[in-house]
């Protein structure tokens, strides 16, 4: 490719990638620069490869429920070695899936390290080349998607050694599975490997500093999912800081510290999952005078950033770090530099945890609606007297719904219980288009289904559930 392009992309992760299709789709010519897999951590080390290994433990672990179902086989087994490779294979299948679909759009794919120069207009990027020498690439606008990694706490001693203490990098590909393992922090990071490596049978403890696990979540929702968790093994240590974390070559020893009160636990290896921050180092931000906030690129709500011709999306411009989150805003992105962009988007953003049971939510939880003096009406549906649930013998769970009482807009919604990650979409489709409770009354939900609990969580705020 020669001459000016209009776009360069940093980073081919969900937000890097997706915001390059979308560009080329408009008519702009476009480079995308990435220093490892295309991908990202997304698609080589996070969403998918996980969703490989979680299915593996879901269907482990369901072979010992089998007399539930009426069926039996003799013993059961896993190859981890196996598990692993198949997981490896999916990330690998669905990285070369993005090099076609940047093919297919001519966008021509960089691989190196990518640092920011001033230029008169927008930074101009140098790409130290993975095959040795440097390029130097000019564009109309530069998009800064260049994603997150693992927080680590080297202070506590909260950092990966590749051997006895892992992150979610080394978690997804040990050697064997650990026989005891203490997950540092309960987000859906430390939740879904504590859920899979329970799942092959580990002895897991989960070790949370806030009082509740899955503190973004509703509270109702977070002591759901503990019972359901501690149902299946898992133990926890809640209001627990991990203080100091020590690595042997036998273990892991941590000290925690509860209140006033310390107490010391042992396991063979350790998950250190704290939460993560954003890939901000080594692109020259500082001498671009970039504004930085707590480790994420400042950028508004079309992710134009302080440096004109800057902008930044996804994990690396801040919270949410999801990845529907960083395409959603890539492709805002573009349309707004490409001039088609509508009225800024307000879209609700679903989150979603793929343990066993799932959890998932969209809006505001009770809480919050009450923290900003929302008046709210509140509905509850249970799996355990949903047809379909009790058919599947999913009955662990529950949907909550949230609405303005003056307005009756659906404000929030949160599910735990089996496929609700499928589920959660439709309450994100009802509130991008500012569903009242009516609405949701008239609509018809398909039966037998595990969707009619949502029905069902709706009447339910509004006194009219049916099968309570
Ligand atoms: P997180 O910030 O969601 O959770 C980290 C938890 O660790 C917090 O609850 C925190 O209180 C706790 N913690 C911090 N320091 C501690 C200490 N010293 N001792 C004990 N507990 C401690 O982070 P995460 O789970 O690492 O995930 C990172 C991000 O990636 C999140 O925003 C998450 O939404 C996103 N993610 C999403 C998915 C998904 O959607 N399925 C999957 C993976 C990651």
């Amino acid at each position: 490719m020669t001459g000016e392009l209009d776009v360069v992309v940093v980073g081919a992760g969900p937000g890097g990638y997706v915001t390059a299709i979308r560009a080329s789709q408009l008519g702009l010519k476009t480079a995308i620069v990435e220093r490892e897999a295309l991908g990202g951590v997304c698609l080589n080390w996070g969403c998918i490869p996980t969703k490989a290994l979680l299915k593996s433990g879901e269907v482990y672990e369901q072979l010992g429920h089998l007399a539930d179902y009426g069926l039996s086989v003799e013993g059961r087994a896993y190859d981890f070695t196996k598990l692993i490779a198949r997981s490896r294979k999916v990330a690998t299948q669905l990285s070369a899936g993005v090099a076609f679909l940047m093919k297919k759009n001519k966008i021509e794919v960089i691989e190196g390290s990518a640092r920011l120069e001033k230029a008169p207009a927008a930074p101009k990027v140098v790409v130290a080349l993975k095959a040795g020498g440097q390029r130097t690439l000019t564009a109309k606008s530069v998009i800064l998607a260049t994603g997150a990694r693992a927080r680590v706490i080297p202070a506590a001693g909260l950092v990966a050694d590749g051997e006895r203490v892992w992150t979610y990098r080394e978690a997804m590909v040990p050697k064997t599975a650990p026989k005891s393992l203490l997950v540092i922090g309960s987000g859906a990071i430390g939740i879904e490997f504590a859920s899979f490596y329970r799942a092959l049978g580990s002895e897991v403890t989960v070790v949370e500093a806030l009082p509740r696990i899955l503190p973004v979540e509703d509270e109702e929702i977070s002591s759901t999912a503990q019972k359901a968790f501690e149902k299946r093994g898992i133990k926890f240590r809640i209001g627990a800081k991990v203080a100091k974390l020590i690595a042997s070559k036998s273990g892991v020893s941590v000290t925690l510290e509860t209140g006033a009160k310390s107490e010391t636990l042992q396991a063979e290896c350790a998950i250190v999952a704290v939460g993560i921050d954003g890939n901000v180092e080594d692109l020259g931000l500082e001498t671009l005078g970039v504004k930085i906030d707590r480790g994420h690129v400042v950028a508004d709500a079309f992710g134009a950033t302080n440096v004109a011709g800057l902008y930044a999306i996804g994990d690396v411009a801040g919270p949410p770090w999801l990845a529907h989150k960083a395409s959603h805003e890539g492709v805002h992105c573009i349309e707004h530099i490409a001039g088609v962009s509508g009225p800024e988007l307000v879209a609700a953003i679903p989150g979603c945890t793929y343990s066993t049971p799932q959890i998932a939510s969209v809006g505001l939880t009770e809480a919050q609606a009450k923290e900003k003096g929302v008046a709210v009406k509140v509905g509850r549906f249970p799996f355990r007297v949903n047809g379909k649930a009790i058919a599947a013998g999913e009955t662990d769970g529950l949907v909550k719904t949230v609405f303005d009482a003056a307005t009756g807009a659906l404000i929030g919604a949160h599910m735990i219980g089996g496929e609700v990650t499928e589920m959660i979409q439709g309450f994100a489709l009802a509130m991008t288009l500012e569903a009242t409770e009516a609405e949701i009354f008239a609509t018809v939900f398909p039966h037998p289904t595990m969707s009619e609990a949502m029905h069902e969580a709706a009447l339910d705020a509004f006194g009219r559930v049916l099968h309570l």
